[in-house]
């Protein structure tokens, strides 16, 4: 834990959500006024290969919750032919934002979307012109209504205003952008079910490899970015690689959203350099709720392992989250105070699991479900000590054995809360929970 935090203290101006409180933010003429579509002028005036490189040597990594570098995965799609190496490469390429965002506790993507739908499309168009796409998608979490009418009425504006479309900007570039509802699935936000589910099939998870880099959307060669992600691009365009390598730690260069939810004063989404800790962002965000003290969290929603307040100055980066036993995931930080049953919230969150659970792999079809069984008895004070070693042995057959990370993410709240508070489990088979379910507010029906 010792990364260096540049721009942390005092704290850097928010770049994505500098402008969300204004009034109409989602305007184009509102984004305009803010330098909106500046860097798409100066991206088209570069070659598609200097965007990339430029994107690479930002350092900028995904924001969807792996921290896979964006710029390297831009450089994986072919650009020539397999068969002729001075040819351009014959298939069509294809950029899809996934914008399903799904991950209890995380509320990053669809504020961004609703407040400023621009500065995703003007990330589109670049990260399209850059690995040579004429289709873009926005494949975007089919409940949030009210987000999917913004968006369709920016890319209208677009599309009116010459971002869009045949020769944009007189560039010689076209690009068509569709926005894509999708049905409230959990699974189809992992990027291979999603482009199952985009074409038209039952959004399952495909074997990888092949990568969508290699084969994707229609068999092609395909970038599937997430929304914050893309939405990043502009400002580096804009303000340069430097600029952007000021701010956060070595390996995890920039700025970045944080959304803090559950037992905190004041809830919402927080921007600020990578490598910030929980105890920072907490001053911020006014602390945990009046009269309470932080018992557990999730640094990236609940598919991370959860932490304790032992943890609160680890440095909320792809390494420092690592070092503390956890993963960064998407930033969703999920504060619980004491009067929480850790049980009674892993319950609620492996029930998500087995609803959410594609059936496609039998640890996790089979697995979620016996684990929501055992623990229900457990929570209801009619378990033995004996089932928490079955619970340990079920969830030790699903993760690392399943088919996509859904399985390995149902795991991760079992495994780390028995850690860290196997007592409080074990204080469940002396007569019952002992939390009254109405104190703690979350978790309690
Ligand atoms: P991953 O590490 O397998 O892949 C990350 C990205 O890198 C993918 O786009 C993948 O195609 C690409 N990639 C990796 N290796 C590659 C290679 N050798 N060649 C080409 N491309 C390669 O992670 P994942 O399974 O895609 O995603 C898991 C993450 O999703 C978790 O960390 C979790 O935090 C996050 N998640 C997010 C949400 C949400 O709502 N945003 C929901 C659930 C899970
Ligand atoms: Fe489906 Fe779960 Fe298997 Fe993923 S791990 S393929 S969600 S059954």
């Amino acid at each position: 834990m010792t990364a260096v935090v540049k721009g942390a203290e005092p704290a850097e101006p928010p770049v994505l959500s500098r402008h969300w409180g204004e009034p109409e933010s989602w305007t184009l003429h509102s984004y305009e006024t803010h330098n909106g579509y500046a860097a798409l002028r100066n991206a088209l005036q570069q070659s598609p290969d200097d965007i990339i490189e430029m994107v690479k040597a930002s350092g900028l990594r995904g924001r969807g919750g792996a921290g896979f570098p964006v710029g390297v995965k831009w450089s994986f799609i072919p650009q020539t032919d397999p068969a002729d190496p001075d040819a351009p490469d014959p298939r069509p390429h294809y950029l899809v934002v996934n914008a399903d965002e799904s991950e209890p506790g995380t509320c990053k993507d669809i504020p961004l979307m609703f407040a400023s739908p621009h500065s995703l499309i003007e990330g589109a168009i670049i990260a399209a012109y850059a690995i040579r796409a004429a289709h873009a998608f926005i494949y975007v979490r089919g409940e949030v209504a009210s987000v999917l009418r913004r968006l369709r009425t920016a890319v209208e504006e677009a599309y009116t205003a010459g971002y869009l479309g045949y020769d944009i900007l007189g560039s010689g570039f076209d690009l068509e952008l569709v926005v894509h509802a999708g049905a409230g699935a959990y699974i189809c936000g992992e990027e291979t079910a999603l482009l199952d589910s985009l074409e038209g099939r039952r959004g399952q998870p495909r074997l990888r490899p092949p990568f969508p880099a290699v084969a994707g959307l229609y068999a092609s060669p395909t970038v599937v970015n997430n929304v914050e992600s893309i939405a990043s691009v502009p400002p580096i365009i804009r303000n340069g690689v430097d600029w952007f390598r000021s701010m956060g730690t070595e390996k995890s260069p920039g700025f970045t959203l944080y959304s803090l939810s559950g037992h905190v004063a004041r809830p919402g989404q927080y921007e600020a350099p990578l490598g910030v800790t929980l105890r920072e962002l907490l001053d911020r965000a006014g602390g945990v709720r009046a009269g309470h003290r932080l018992k557990f969290w999730t640094p990236g929603g609940s598919s991370t392992p959860i932490l304790t307040g032992d943890h609160l100055d680890a440095p909320l980066d792809y390494e420092g989250v690592g070092d503390a036993g956890s993963m960064l995931g998407t930033k969703a930080l999920q504060i619980f105070d004491e009067t929480t049953c850790v049980v009674r919230a892993v319950l609620r969150w492996t029930e998500f699991y087995a609803h959410e659970s594609c059936g496609k792999c039998t640890p996790c079809r089979e697995g979620t479900y016996w684990l929501v069984q055992l623990l229900a008895r457990v929570e209801a004070g009619q378990g033995t000590e004996a089932d928490l070693d079955i619970i340990t042995d079920v969830t030790n057959s699903i993760v690392g054995k399943s088919f996509c990370a859904l399985g390995d993410g149902a795991g991760s709240p079992i495994v780390s809360s028995l850690k860290y508070f196997r007592d409080e489990y074990l204080a469940h088979f002396d007569g019952g929970c002992p939390f009254d379910p109405h104190a703690s507010t979350l978790f309690s029906d």
